[in-house]
């Protein structure tokens, strides 16, 4: 079996805890408009390699010392890794047997069988919320945000640990009403660890060019540091969960 993969990072220490071997893969359904890896979205682009399994975990297990040392392990990033679950089922697998840590990164945009399916075999989800309300989420994304928060839950309810990722772009995702949902979303959600408020930039915009499309957000200013620490505040006291500014 082999998987299409965007790019492999092989000493990541912001995507789950401790070091991580990332391996970013090609594919995406959404368009959020603030993706600063367009170059992602393709199933097909030249961009991408296709690794066999055994080819990968022979770069997964090179990190092995540093795993241990750290707590850390693998995570599964893109584009959408869950598009391609059959491939990281088989990878997950073989970490179990390795006894390494398995995570993924996902907007859970997804059949809930396919989450269903890695349940067993999965330690942690990076589960990014784009917008609790489902219209802006259908601007924000291109698509509705129903099934999402469906995954979101049956993760919970099957006692997977969750850490939950954020973008504050303002004007699209830091409507009081929004955060305030949002927050009370989670607190609901005993598996849900942390959250992550990572605030919008624009250095992938570059990219949008590059490959012809148009970006629509030139006029948002990325937030300040000082509104950040408003918002994470006031997250932290509505959800009642750790909240960190990346
Ligand atoms: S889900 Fe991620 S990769 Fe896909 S469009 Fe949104 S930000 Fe980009």
């Amino acid at each position: 079996m082999k998987g299409k993969i965007h790019s492999i990072d092989t000493f990541s220490t912001l995507d789950g805890p401790g070091i991580r071997t990332v391996i970013f893969m090609q594919g995406c359904a959404l368009r959020c408009k603030y993706c600063h890896n367009p170059d992602t979205w393709a199933v097909e682009s030249p961009d991408a390699r296709d690794y066999e399994v055994k080819e990968l975990m022979e770069v997964i297990l090179k990190n092995r010392p540093y795993y241990e040392a750290s707590g850390g392990g693998v995570t599964f990033s893109g584009g959408e890794p869950l598009l391609q679950h059959h491939f990281i089922k088989e990878i997950f697998k073989l970490c179990r047997q390795e006894k390494i840590s398995t995570a993924y990164d996902s907007s859970l945009y997804i059949s809930s069988q396919v989450v269903l399916d890695l349940i067993p075999f999965t330690d942690l989800v990076l589960a990014d919320i784009k917008q609790i309300n489902n219209e802006k989420s259908q601007l924000l994304t291109g698509a509705g945000n129903v099934l999402n928060l469906k995954n979101i839950r049956i993760l919970n309810e099957n006692k997977v640990r969750i850490w939950i990722r954020y973008v504050i772009l303002p004007s699209w995702t830091d409507a009081y009403e929004d955060l305030e949902k949002t927050a009370l979303f989670i607190r609901d959600l005993p598996q849900v660890e942390r959250v992550d408020l990572l605030p919008y930039h624009s250095l992938g915009s570059h990219k949008w060019k590059l490959l012809d499309l148009e970006y629509q957000l030139h006029e948002v200013e990325p937030p300040s540091s000082n509104y950040l620490q408003e918002l994470a505040q006031l997250f932290s006291s509505l959800s009642q969960r750790p909240v960190y500014l990346a």
